[in-house]
């Protein structure tokens, strides 16, 4: 069942397309990566969706539907009802989530308590234990204040306040930019887990492609406001159809066993509303032709938005 359905999303910020027809879907259950470079348009996607677009910017066309429900009409009482049930979100600064002043056992029975006021003292202590060491926390660390907690911690603990309520979505935005490398792979598997435990769906925005490799069953990759790419995670990961998408996988050493090098990227990204005309990356690609030139490849259902993809791989990793 298709929860989340984004539908030629586009977002402006200060008069610049800065998303720029955007679709994606989001089954029951799923961990959707959309990824991409800073700037590429991800942020701002993930914003859309839960109703929190930063002051500058606006939607300006495209539909957002939650269980076949438009909702990115919703007024606020509307979002508030969505974001605190159906639809949670952790950001990559977990102060963000977290109150400087109050334990973070407090924290947790408080959200426990709104979500399931029928709860017993008793039994919301127990989920309090229960739920830090689902994130990999003894249950001593209740009496902790989010400053006496590392950054790994502390972004576990904003994970299980985000799960606890038990949302049918999760928009994780890069959780774990700020960890160390093991750091993020750890949180990565763990949201997962969690996430699998609950049937939650996860919609993943990270630009680092090992993250999305641990926990992603699909990914987007996103470019200057567009999908560029999009399928099974492993199968884009290690045969990317794309010319941006192999040079983005290129540029990262030691991430597949390669014969041949891939094709990395040269030139920067276009600023929102300084796309050229026609495909977005052309100015960076060696295959453009005179039809990149003139017209925009529309994004498919699954696969690249290219006039001319790459041969797929035989053997996964390898490009001549
Ligand atoms: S559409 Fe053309 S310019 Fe764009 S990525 Fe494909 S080959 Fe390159």
């Amino acid at each position: 069942m298709t929860l989340l359905k984004v539908d030629e999303l586009q977002v402006i910020v200060r008069g610049g397309m800065a998303v720029d027809g955007v679709s994606l879907t989001l089954g029951q259950g799923e961990v959707l990566a959309l990824m991409g470079e800073s700037g590429a348009g991800k942020s701002l996607t993930a914003a859309a969706i839960v109703g929190l677009l930063p002051p500058g910017s606006r939607m300006k066309g495209g539909i957002i539907a939650f269980k076949g429900k438009r909702i990115d009409q919703s007024n606020r009482a509307g979002w508030r009802k969505l974001r605190g049930k159906h639809i949670c979100a952790v950001f990559q600064d977990p102060y963000g989530a977290l109150d400087p002043l109050q334990t973070i056992g407090v924290q947790l029975t408080q959200t426990l308590r709104t979500h399931q006021p029928q709860l017993t003292r008793a039994l919301l202590r127990d989920r309090v234990a229960e739920w830090l060491e689902a994130v990999s926390l003894s249950a001593d660390r209740a009496s902790a204040y989010p400053h006496e907690l590392s950054g790994g911690m502390r972004q576990r603990v904003a994970l299980a306040l985000a799960m606890a309520p038990g949302p049918e979505i999760l928009i994780a935005d890069e959780p774990a930019a700020a960890l160390d490398m093991p750091l993020r792979a750890q949180l990565a598997g763990l949201m997962r887990r969690l996430a699998q435990a609950q049937n939650t769906s996860v919609l993943l925005i990270s630009h680092d492609i090992r993250t999305a490799l641990a926990a992603a069953d699909r990914v987007a990759v996103m470019y200057a406001g567009r999908v560029l790419e999009t399928g099974p995670a492993a199968a884009v990961l290690q045969s990317p159809r794309h010319p941006y998408v192999a040079g983005l996988i290129a540029s990262m050493p030691g991430l597949a066993e390669r014969k041949h090098r891939l094709p990395v990227v040269s030139g920067r990204m276009p600023l929102p509303g300084t796309a050229p005309r026609g495909c977005v990356f052309r100015q960076s690609c060696h295959n453009a032709s005179d039809q990149c030139r003139a017209e925009r490849p529309a994004q498919p259902a699954s696969g690249a938005a290219c006039f001319h993809p790459l041969p797929e791989l035989a053997d996964a990793g390898i490009r001549a």
